[in-house]
């Protein structure tokens, strides 16, 4: 696919939006598990994420981001990763995940 110029638009536009998210001003770690974790502490750390995601200013086009591009691991617009999954696949997503 050719790239003209008038679909070229500047980076910055584009992802700017992250400059404001709320969870720049938290560990990393709440919003991304380690290899293998699950069950309650899994379920504890999704759900600490989504309370900063609940504060977010920037979380709808955190989430449209992070479905647009499949993004594959943690907490992104207070979407947990099988909450996403279910997105992709039409399945209902559990009550739980931050509007
Ligand atoms: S919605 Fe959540 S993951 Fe997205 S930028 Fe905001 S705090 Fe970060």
């Amino acid at each position: 696919m050719a790239v003209t110029v008038g679909t070229l638009r500047p980076v910055v536009e584009m992802w700017d939006w992250q400059q404001h998210g709320k969870c720049r001003q938290v560990d990393p770690e709440v919003f991304f598990h380690p290899e293998g974790e699950r069950g309650s502490k899994r379920h504890d750390r999704d759900a600490a994420a989504k309370v900063v995601c609940e504060a977010c200013p920037v979380l709808a086009q955190c989430r449209a981001h992070a479905l647009a591009y499949r993004e594959p691991y943690g907490v992104w617009g207070g979407l947990s990763e099988s909450e996403r999954e279910s997105l992709y696949t039409g399945a209902a997503v559990p009550a739980s995940a931050a509007s």
